[in-house]
């Protein structure tokens, strides 16, 4: 086994039968994915249920594969999301399902985390969704719009920040020349290194178990595209017994932000609206935007949020979380 340089992925060859596997751990999770497969002969094993793949030792003891994560969760009848996760800065994936239509809440980091979630989607037996709506144009919200299926929609400023945003390379050197001039940060920059690592041409690339593989990308194979269609203030969506609300609430994140309001349900998706400004305001929030953002919350009727990067919380906490953001004191006085 051996740490791959550069990364925190730590790579275990294995073998079931005369097929090698090559499996790789992130550090700090115990997910995996695998990368290769060829044939050598040696006598490790794993075996699939379920369609997912479990690890056992010589002893045929299974090794804990925990990838909760990866499943579909139910908010009510009708909402439903994929839960974030931090290794890759990939956000939840949220769902609404209507009688007529269905909506997508954000399309994941890459096509490969949006197809996670139809996966999801199919193995619940809900429809592909007919429209997707981005929260805002961060490249973890935003790279998986290219391979989302049906409309895609997104306010004006997102819409514009994605034309920008297509237009960069992804080399080293052009990366790198973003951190310096300030267009991304050191952040996005590393999980975008991570959700989009690089192969070595080994030949092995051609395999086709490594055509399906979903790690098996690198930053060649990013796409940006802007939205369908773009809006500017509230577009309401009627999906069938269920609306969706998408406001364009800018706030102290990010000057585009949409959250997404379902009266019916008593839920709204904040996307990461309730975060603070890494790109242009140092890691902080600024007081009047946040006012805004308090104030535009209140004044909604729901008792849950779902927030980019985390499990749902009550309307009253999260209040009490930015009210506490408020009142902390601005650094420097
Ligand atoms: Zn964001």
């Amino acid at each position: 086994m051996m740490f791959d340089k550069g990364t925190d992925r730590l790579c275990i060859l294995f073998y079931k039968g005369t097929d090698r596997l090559r499996i790789l751990f992130h550090k700090g999770t115990d997910r995996f994915c695998i990368v290769s497969l060829d044939k050598i002969n040696l006598p490790f094993c794993c075996v699939t249920k379920r369609d997912r793949l479990f690890l056992t030792d010589m002893n045929r003891k299974e090794i804990s594969m925990n990838d909760d994560s990866q499943k579909l969760n139910r908010l009510t009848s009708r909402i439903f999301w994929l839960a974030h996760d931090d290794q890759f800065d990939r956000p939840i994936l949220g769902y609404v399902r209507g009688d007529r239509f269905s909506l997508a809440i954000d399309a994941g980091n890459s096509a490969a985390h949006a197809a996670r979630f139809a996966e999801c989607l199919d193995a619940e037996k809900l429809p592909c969704p007919t429209f997707t709506v981005i929260t805002h144009w961060h490249w973890d919200h935003t790279f998986g719009m290219h391979a989302v299926p049906g409309m895609t929609i997104a306010s004006r400023g997102t819409d514009q920040m994605l034309r920008k945003v297509a237009t960069w390379n992804w080399t080293d050197d052009a990366m790198n020349a973003r951190l310096v001039n300030g267009e991304d940060i050191a952040f996005c920059d590393a999980c975008i290194r991570l959700e989009y690592p690089d192969q070595p041409h080994t030949g092995e690339e051609n395999h086709p178990s490594v055509m399906k593989d979903p790690l098996q990308r690198d930053r060649s194979t990013i796409r940006v595209v802007p939205p369908i269609m773009a809006f500017e203030g509230t577009l309401t969506l009627d999906l069938g017994g269920v609306h969706a609300v998408l406001i364009h609430v800018g706030g102290p994140h990010s000057s585009d932000s949409v959250i997404i309001y379902i009266p019916e349900e008593k839920a709204l998706f904040l996307g990461d609206a309730d975060g603070a400004d890494h790109y242009f305001n140092n890691g902080c929030y600024d007081k009047e935007k946040l006012t805004a953002l308090l104030h535009a919350l209140e004044s909604l009727d729901f008792t849950h949020t779902l927030p980019g990067h985390d499990e749902p919380e009550t309307k009253g906490k999260t209040i009490a979380f930015l009210m506490e953001e408020l009142a902390r004191p601005t650094s420097g006085t």
